[in-house]
């Protein structure tokens, strides 16, 4: 007889859990996972691709505007923000049976309830008894935080924002990272009027800071309002609206005020420290490169160990883990050149060292820039700007770094990571033959190095 009930139990069916669970199957591993919420995760659920819709509608907006341009005359639009949600929710429930479907046909045992784990080889099903496993694999999540001032509770988080029964008319969001500028760019062009308060002096900090100024620039001439060096100290009723109070001692009255502040690890009522799981900042399950925590027999992968929040790391970690564990493949995950987008308006991509990490790295650095406006809106006559930027290692001609901020970013940095993947030279993405006419295309036609602008000659 078998001394376990699984080989592995996987707590947390998002997109991590899901992936590990069907790799580790398919290695012949018997598994089992447990979810308490919808399988899915974050991402398919209540993140990536949610907001993924919403931001294609909201851009809708834009090519109404810039038809007239083209010939076309459009009459009045309008928009109805109870259609979009009941589509969106279509489509999350379709991959919500996909993910099902998936895990049915791999031969992954599903418990559709909260698991806490009771000791090193023992998971507690909340109404279901208890099951035994060689290992567990922890891949529950990150959800997002308000920061602890009064009446926080009057504002609501991403998780909320996909469910609004109506499309607010004034929406105050609050930070500065991924979250904040795509919902900023989200309901304005649905037509809320926005504005973004971030306590620090730019927004997107860690992001290249050409990035970060190009899209604060690009935000304020869509017409959202940007405050920078600005937070909230309390929130409070002000009849149907909300009144926002902030650390310069005014006050504004919005209708939604929605915190994009971050996220914390899922670790609160898992029986983790018990267990002899060590915990890090944040509450962050503490792994080694394998995924392993403190309790040999516990691994743990995802936004959960706070390592790198993005959906396709989860994954990879997962398989990872899957293929050494399981496989007899052993592997871990290289953490650099990995790329990422921001869905803001316009939309971000990059990958590899920001101007300024590469300059704290290695002695000398040299910087490719662009900046245009997209052949698009020559006859849109949109006033929208395009970067592009390579930050390049002086020394060996190695491509540190490539960021972009403008239509397609995400869409055309993915190619381009790949690129710094193998390791390419400046002198390669110049023997690269440019797609013409292209955005794209001046990642390789960049020849002029970017001198910093002279200071102005005293008299
Ligand atoms: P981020 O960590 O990116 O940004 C949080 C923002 O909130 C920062 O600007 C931070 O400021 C600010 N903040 C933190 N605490 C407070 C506070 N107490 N009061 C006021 N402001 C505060 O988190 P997000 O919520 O935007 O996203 C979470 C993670 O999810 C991202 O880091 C990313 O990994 C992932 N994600 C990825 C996406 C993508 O790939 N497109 C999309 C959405 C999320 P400061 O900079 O000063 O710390």
């Amino acid at each position: 007889m078998a001394k376990y009930d699984f080989d592995l139990f996987v707590i947390g069916a998002g997109s991590g859990g899901v992936a590990a669970s069907r790799r580790a199957a398919a290695h012949g591993a018997k598994v089992a996972i447990a979810e308490s919420s919808r399988v899915g995760g974050t991402c398919v659920i209540r993140g990536c691709v949610p907001k993924k819709l919403l931001v294609y509608g909201a851009e809708v907006r834009e090519m109404l505007e810039d038809a007239k341009g083209y010939g076309w005359s459009i009459g009045p639009a309008a928009h109805d923000w109870p259609a979009l949600i009941a589509a969106k929710d279509k489509e999350i429930a379709r991959l919500n049976g996909v993910y099902l479907r998936m895990l049915a046909n791999s031969g992954v045992r599903l418990y559709e309830t909260r698991a806490r784990i009771v000791d090193a080889h023992t998971v507690a099903l909340e109404g279901q008894g208890q099951v035994s496993a060689e290992r567990i694999l922890v891949a529950t999540g990150a959800r997002p935080f308000r920061p602890a001032i009064p009446g926080a509770d009057l504002g609501i988080v991403s998780d909320d924002a996909f469910d609004l029964e109506a499309l607010p008319r004034r929406v105050l969001m609050v930070g500065g990272g991924y979250i904040a500028v795509e919902f900023a760019g989200i309901f304005h062009g649905l037509g809320a009027a926005v504005q973004l308060h971030y306590r620090g002096e730019q927004i997107l900090r860690g992001f290249d800071r050409d990035l970060r100024d190009g899209l604060a620039d690009e935000l304020r001439k869509s017409g959202i309002a940007l405050r920078l060096n600005s937070d909230l100290t309390r929130l409070e009723r002000a009849g149907s609206a909300i009144r926002a109070h902030l650390v310069d001692g005014s006050a504004v009255e919005t209708d939604l005020v929605m915190f994009a502040t971050g996220r914390k690890p899922n670790t609160a009522g898992l029986g983790l420290e018990a267990a002899g799981v060590a915990l890090g900042p944040e509450g962050a399950v503490a792994v080694d490169a394998d995924s392993r925590t403190a309790q040999a027999s516990i691994y743990a992968i995802g936004d959960v160990t706070n390592r790198l929040a993005l959906t396709p790391v989860a994954i990879n970690e997962g398989r990872a883990f899957a293929d050494t564990v399981y496989g007899k493949t052993k592997r871990t995950l290289d953490y650099a050149n990995i790329p990422s987008a921001v869905f803001s308006h316009p939309p971000i991509g990059t990958v590899g060292l920001s101007e300024e990490r590469a300059r704290a790295r290695f002695p000398a650095i040299d910087i490719y820039k662009a900046r245009f406006t997209p052949m698009k809106h020559t006859l849109s006559g949109r006033d929208t700007k395009t970067l592009m930027k390579l930050v390049v290692d002086a020394r060996t001609d190695r491509v540190l770094g490539a960021h972009m901020l403008g239509a397609d970013a995400p869409e055309i940095v993915q190619g381009v990571a790949i690129a710094l993947v193998c390791g390419a030279t400046k002198a390669q993405f110049d023997a690269t033959v440019a797609i013409h006419p292209s955005a794209a295309e001046e990642f390789v036609t960049m020849r002029e190095k970017w001198q910093p602008p002279k200071p102005a000659a005293a008299d």
